[in-house]
């Protein structure tokens, strides 16, 4: 069961949490729990290392006091047994005194470094699943807690860490099981990690989804639960479009194309440990227990739809190379291919043409040098907010008439890129940030007008149509 940072942003949220815990393990259950960090606390830890890193030491310890601050009423909140709550204030004294003495370092330094920032995001993680464990035992869950850093191993590649399935495999057998046997329910942080030599990484941004899909796919476990602040997936971005319906089952395949895509309901990595032992995932909604969510399955069930969902992935930007000679040369790709390579800078879509080849890329500050390399082939361009809108279902390669659906419900919208067939049940299409939100609803309106309701949840429309 992995809890997201809403569901355990403050006392109420941890009391929720607590009582869903509860609820399985009187069921009969046997949860592993992972948490993520408190709500925002890894955005403004990380603007507290960044801070910190441009010599300004006072707003970065400013930010650290009222995180400590924050934890402290939290944890007093929860925990009334006095010898408990002292042991655990005690702890988060600790954690903010050594983060304060990193930050002080790190302003003398000046250079905030993938490794440190690694370790200054880890404390979200490692207090937030030490406040959970002692809520729990506060609730009569007998929670035990465990240091994820002993149990997800991984590579040294700090901010965006490759997991090491079989070391994590042994971990979880070494740390977890013991415990399950005890009856204990053990209650870890997500997101962070540690190479073979002990030094703290993580999985990237939104990664204790990916932390819950490891230990579930490492014990192995019957299901694994995200919880989080939605009903499950929707058919697009709640914020963005109000209307969005609940998915009640989807397949693998589709989800994972969801997550890559923007949604940022689920960490694109997150299927993968789930895939491989045919578990199933459920998205669930810690502010309504009573929903079913959506479940992930290998094989969903056949929808008349032809789209499930609509995902958006902003901050993107566009490449064109154009050679009027070479294109098609042969090994012409595969140069181009290993500069992206040389920068670890992974491509999201492709378009070519007989003299130039558009790409597609997350924004990111190589993006000059990556151009500096790619212009010794080709006159090279770049332009940047772009927004890639993915349109994920099933049944799209057999449907005729589908793309000019697609298009007309955007009509007023200028396309700069499109693809579909590399994936049987994706098609997307690139154009500019600001015209994404309004697209995604357009496209919203056009396709669940008339939803699978074996697939969609339509009741809830109607229920709220009809208040
Ligand atoms: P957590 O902290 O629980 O991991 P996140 O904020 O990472 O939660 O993810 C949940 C959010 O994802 C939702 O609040 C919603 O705004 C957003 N989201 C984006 N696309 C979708 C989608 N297709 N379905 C559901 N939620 C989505
Ligand atoms: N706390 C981390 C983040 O905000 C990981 C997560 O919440 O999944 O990115
Ligand atoms: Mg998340």
């Amino acid at each position: 069961m992995k809890f997201g940072g809403t569901s355990v942003e403050d006392p109420a949220a941890i009391g929720r949490t607590a009582a869903i815990v509860a609820g399985r393990v009187s069921a009969g259950k046997r949860p592993v729990v992972v948490v993520s960090a408190m709500a925002k606390v890894t955005d403004q830890l990380l603007r507290a290392g960044e801070a910190a890193a441009q010599g300004d030491r006072t707003g970065a310890l400013a930010i650290s006091s009222r995180l400590r601050s924050r934890h402290r009423d939290t944890a007093s909140d929860l925990v009334k047994n006095v010898a408990d709550l002292a042991d655990l204030l005690s702890f988060i004294d600790q954690k903010f005194d050594s983060l304060d003495e990193v930050l002080r370092g790190l302003s003398a330094i000046l250079e905030l470094t993938p490794r440190i920032s690694d370790l200054i995001v880890s404390y979200g993680e490692r207090i937030s699943s030490r406040i959970v464990a002692a809520a729990f035992r506060e609730k009569s869950i007998d929670a035990a807690h465990v240091d994820a850093r002993e149990v997800i191993i991984t590579d040294s590649q700090f901010q965006k860490a490759t997991p090491l399935d079989d070391v994590i495999e042994k971990k979880a057998a070494e740390k977890l099981h013991p415990l399950l046997a005890q009856g204990k329910v053990p209650v870890m942080g997500g997101f962070i990690g540690s190479n073979e030599a002990g030094i703290t990484t993580t999985l990237g941004r939104g990664g204790s989804d990916f932390t819950g899909a490891l230990v579930g796919g490492a014990l192995p476990s019957e299901s694994i639960e995200i919880w989080t602040d939605v009903d499950g997936i929707m058919t697009s971005d709640p914020r963005v479009c109000p209307d969005a319906l609940r998915v009640k089952v989807i397949s693998f395949e589709e989800a994972a194309e969801l997550a890559y895509f923007g949604a940022k309901v689920l960490h694109p990595a997150t299927i993968l440990p789930a895939v491989k032992k045919n578990i199933p995932v459920y998205v669930l909604n810690s502010r309504n227990a009573a929903c079913e969510g959506t479940q992930i399955t290998s094989l969903a069930p056949h929808c008349n739809s032809p789209f499930k969902s609509i995902a958006v992935k902003k901050k993107l930007s566009i490449i064109d190379v154009v050679a009027s000679r070479m294109l098609m040369t042969h090994g012409y790709m595969k140069a181009i291919f290993d500069i992206f390579d040389k920068h670890r800078c992974p491509v999201d879509m492709v378009s070519t043409s007989e003299v130039s080849v558009s790409l597609t890329v997350d924004s990111n500050d190589k993006l000059p040098l990556i151009a500096a390399d790619l212009s010794k082939l080709a006159d090279v361009k770049y332009e940047g907010k772009k927004a890639l809108v993915c349109m994920v279902g099933d049944n799209i390669r057999g449907q005729s008439g589908i793309a000019a659906q697609v298009f007309s419900a955007i009509r007023h919208v200028n396309v700069r890129m499109i693809s579909q067939g590399a994936s049987e049940i994706n098609m997307s299409f690139m154009i500019e940030e600001d015209d994404a939100d309004e697209a995604v609803r357009s496209l919203h309106a056009a396709f669940f007008k008339d939803p699978d309701p074996s697939i969609f949840d339509v009741d809830a429309r109607k229920a709220a149509i009809g208040s």
